[in-house]
């Protein structure tokens, strides 16, 4: 397998939940052993729609998930975007290679502008988010950016960006990238139907007590017309079920307990109480890990500098690479 150069992150809104882990971190954690991983926080992207305290603050939470779940600063670099100023340099250039039309026409902004209700008050900051982070991808030369399927047009328009920047220039300086768009599917909320959410509030996260745990799969929707135990049981819709196949690893076994459900016979106590298991073995390491951490934040803002100084590093020499072709070298 071809190694690459991985850019990924999150915005800093809030502490990352199980939703996360299935879609994002638990593939991080098979690429920090197979390529060269970048971990933004993008708490200058939060800053286009979040108030500057609730994204400074999740620096830290967001940073204590990441090294709780076992991503390692050793294997990779961890930083914060907003201390990279090349990035934000990159993006001014980079602004000039893109078409204000073009922003507005890219379907991810134009969902999340209709979803914000900004109506006709855009800040120019969001709509011109999706340049900000082609400076992101590129400047770490990253040939593979792991994001959902409705991010897949930012990589169209990152790659547009890449290809106008060498035709100016006249050579390959900037790479193209591609998407890797994860293979599991949303993890719903305790409804079974949206997705676990921050903005919804419907989340666990990886840092839930264990009675938090308990709480959440309690509230967990089954199907209203198992009344008896008796009675067949419908395992599509089934929130106890879809968090069984996103967590049990034993597929064998949670295809029997469906094969009961659905014959009748099988209690919702019962898918719950082997779901409740799985869910306090995998966030009870992570808990005590973070609990852990969080005793020493100076220590983990140390890792966080640290791995800011190897971002910029990278990024400064992408920048002198791109300034010279614009013959911005004066000195
Ligand atoms: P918000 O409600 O503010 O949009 P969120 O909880 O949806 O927050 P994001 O920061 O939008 O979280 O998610 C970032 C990435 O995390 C997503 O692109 C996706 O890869 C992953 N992710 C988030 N929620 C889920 C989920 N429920 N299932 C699978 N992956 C998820
Ligand atoms: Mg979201």
């Amino acid at each position: 397998m071809t190694s690459h150069i991985i850019l990924t992150g999150d915005r800093t809104t809030g502490p990352l939940h199980l939703g996360h882990f299935v879609g994002s971190l638990h593939n991080r954690l098979a690429f920090q052993d197979k390529h060269t991983q970048f971990l933004m926080l993008a708490d200058a992207q939060a800053l286009t729609d979040t108030d500057h305290d609730v994204v400074h603050r999740n620096v830290l939470e967001v940073a204590l998930d990441y090294l709780a779940v076992g991503l390692d600063p050793a294997k990779n670099t961890i930083f914060i975007q907003s201390q990279v100023p090349e990035l934000s340099e990159l993006t001014y250039y980079f602004m000039n290679l893109v078409t204000v039309a073009r922003l507005e026409r890219n379907p991810t902004v134009k969902e999340e502008i209709r979803q914000k209700n900004f109506q006709r008050d855009i800040p120019a900051g969001f709509l011109a988010y999706p340049v900000s982070q082609a400076a992101d991808i590129t400047a770490f030369k990253a040939t593979a950016v792991p994001v959902g399927a409705d991010q897949a047009p930012m990589i169209e328009q990152t790659n547009e960006i890449v290809r106008r920047f060498n035709a100016i220039a006249g050579k390959d300086i900037l790479l193209e990238t591609r998407a890797i768009i994860p293979q599991t599917g949303r993890l719903p909320g305790p409804d079974g139907k949206s997705k676990m959410s921050k903005s919804q509030g419907n989340v666990l996260h990886l840092s839930a007590s264990p009675d938090e745990i308990t709480q959440f799969v309690k509230s967990m929707y089954t199907d209203s017309k198992h009344l008896k135990i008796n009675d067949p049981g419908q395992v599509a819709g089934n929130a106890v079920f879809t968090f069984l196949d996103a967590f049990e690893p034993d597929i064998s076994f949670v295809d029997d307990l469906k094969a009961k459900y659905r014959k009748g016979g099988l209690a919702d106590s019962v898918i719950k109480q082997h779901l409740e298991v799985r869910l306090q073995e995998l966030i009870a390491p992570i808990r005590n890990r973070r609990l852990e951490l969080a005793k020493d934040p100076a220590h983990v803002m140390q890792i966080l500098k640290a791995g800011t100084a190897r971002a910029r590093t990278v990024a400064a020499a992408t920048l002198g690479e791109v300034k010279s072709a614009l013959e911005l070298d004066y000195f």
